[in-house]
């Protein structure tokens, strides 16, 4: 009998701008696994309840709001895709009032616990590469490949003031910067899967390195082992 390989869980945590969201992409490419970004599903709810006014601190509502609400997701060029109610919210997940609330929607235990099981279900759409917070330590604890990338925060703001003159054509380092450390104290010291080193992680510090360098380090050990495996 032909026994199925399993499939590969490739999980990159990390905070804001670590430069995660590239080098996941790229890995996906080219290994030509399906991409996910757990951050644009808490986004996601947090646009949901941007447009139907309901307050984010309320968890009450926002809960009440997630269950009325229905999430389909599918694949569109290796990369996972969902919409709410049949919407999809792509083009609004990075705008500031989803920005500046998202880390406050990512605490609410229940946001999270349904979060992590529609993450863990795209499992069965095959070799993943998956990023966020906690993919290592509570979404795939089990992963073969786990990555930590992380920077300096004055490099993080730097990157990220970057892409918000590519994108919105404005931006000020010093916001920037006070809106990433936000950010990141709120992720690293809520109560629920806050965001830490994954047990078992490589951690990769980006500051100063080409983004490419990572993502050839990546391939490299993941195709090393398929090689071996093979
Ligand atoms: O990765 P991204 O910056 O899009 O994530 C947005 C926010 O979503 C994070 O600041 C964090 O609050 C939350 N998040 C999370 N767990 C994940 C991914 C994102 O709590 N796995």
């Amino acid at each position: 009998m032909n026994k199925q390989r399993e499939h590969y869980r490739i999980a990159i945590d990390g905070p804001a701008a670590s430069g995660k969201s590239t080098v996941s992409r790229q890995v996906a490419q080219q290994l030509k696994f399906v991409y996910v970004d757990s951050g644009a599903l808490y986004r996601g709810m947090t646009w949901k309840a941007v447009r139907e006014g309901v307050d984010v601190k309320d968890a009450a509502a926002v809960i009440d709001l997630m269950d009325r609400s229905t999430w389909d997701f599918l694949v569109e060029d290796l990369i996972l895709k969902f919409t709410i109610d049949g919407v999809d919210p792509t083009d609004h997940l990075r705008s500031e009032p989803v920005r500046e609330r998202v880390a406050d929607i990512a605490v609410i235990q229940e946001v999270r616990a349904f979060m992590v099981a529609r993450l863990q279900e795209t499992a069965a759409f095959g070799d993943i590469v998956m990023e966020g917070r906690d993919i290592g330590s509570v979404v795939f604890p089990d992963a073969l490949f786990k990555y930590y990338l992380d920077a300096d925060p004055e490099e993080r703001a730097r990157r990220r003031h970057k892409e918000l003159l590519a994108t919105e054509g404005r931006g000020d380092v010093k916001e920037v910067l006070t809106s990433l450390t936000r950010r990141d104290q709120i992720d690293r010291t809520r109560k629920t899967a806050p965001l830490q080193i994954p047990l078992g992680a490589r951690v990769i510090n980006t500051t100063g390195l080409a983004i490419d360098q990572v993502v050839q380090r990546i391939v490299d050990e993941v195709n090393a082992h398929r090689n071996s495996s093979a």
